[in-house]
């Protein structure tokens, strides 16, 4: 594995990687010693995609760990919570004030933020609204090795979701859609496993192609390999989400360990970066 890049260098290598059809609405964006992607949805609406920089967790959590759940120390991922949040207010004219995270379990059970925080039993939940009306100061944290974030904007509220193989295919983008207040008609997809590196099974390809149809599965010597970014892009068509309004830095998590976290490749002993979604007063500025 290469090196982490840290601070600068992270930024760098970001923009350079990244599709350059997504660099005009998501930029790297670097504060409090960490490296974003961040887009200023239309509205009030703010989206950020985290990197593995920056952060205080030894290997092999190596070191913007935001999961507490993969065996890294609860204290580390604390400070690199809060050097996110941080990061946030750095990027708002308003402070984003608390993190929710939801116990993720690659269901289709989207639920609002503010609801989700008052439970006093936390039901698992793999999807989370965000209404700058009634959840300011409220930033919704989803965690992510591999699988697809995909973030849904409509004109009053948005969705960020977690788009496993087993969320796309039962459901959870469209799923997202269905727990707004009024349709989206922006979306951005995170980094995650890309088509070049996502080998399945027979059966698990037929199932994909079954639902989504035969383009979100490519024949390669050695087995089928599935397009997750093609079948949220499709998922998010079925939603009135037109490709054009899909925003897709197409970074590969397993391309760029150096950058992010990969299940796969990395086995269950490694990070999580993570996709936010709040309400903000201003557009993130970039600063370098
Ligand atoms: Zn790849």
């Amino acid at each position: 594995m290469r090196d982490l890049p840290e601070g600068g260098h992270a930024l760098a290598e970001l923009e350079k990687r990244m599709d350059p059809s997504a660099r005009e609405r998501l930029r790297p964006y670097a504060a409090a010693g960490v490296s974003l992607l961040a887009a200023a949805a239309p509205g009030q609406l703010r989206v950020a995609f985290t990197s593995r920089g920056g952060g205080v967790s030894p290997s092999p959590y190596a070191s913007l760990n935001l999961g507490a759940r993969q065996g890294d120390d609860p204290e580390h991922v604390d400070r690199n919570r809060a050097r996110v949040l941080r990061a946030l207010r750095a990027a708002s004219g308003q402070a984003p004030r608390e993190l929710v995270s939801p116990f993720q379990e690659h269901g289709q059970r989207v639920c609002g933020i503010s609801e989700y925080h008052r439970e006093s039993v936390r039901a698992p939940c793999d999807g989370l609204v965000v209404n700058p009306r009634i959840d300011q100061g409220l930033v919704a944290l989803l965690l992510f090795a591999d699988c697809v974030p995909v973030v849904l904007i409509g004109e009053v509220d948005g969705a960020v979701v977690h788009g496993g193989w087993r969320g796309l295919l039962g459901g959870v983008v469209q799923q997202g859609a269905r727990a707004m207040t009024a349709p989206p008609g922006t979306a951005y997809i995170g980094p995650s496993i890309g088509p070049c590196c996502y080998q399945v099974d027979d059966e698990l390809a037929r199932a994909f192609s079954d639902r989504y149809g035969p383009s979100v599965v490519l024949p390669r010597d050695g087995g089928p390999h599935l397009d997750l970014w093609e079948t949220a892009t499709l998922a998010l068509a079925e939603v009135e989400v037109p490709r054009a309004r899909v925003v897709n830095p197409r970074l590969c998590t397993s391309c760029n360990r150096d950058l992010f976290y990969s299940h796969r490749v990395e086995g269950p002993a490694t990070g999580r970066h993570a996709a936010l979604l709040w309400a903000a007063g201003a557009a993130p500025s970039r600063k370098t």
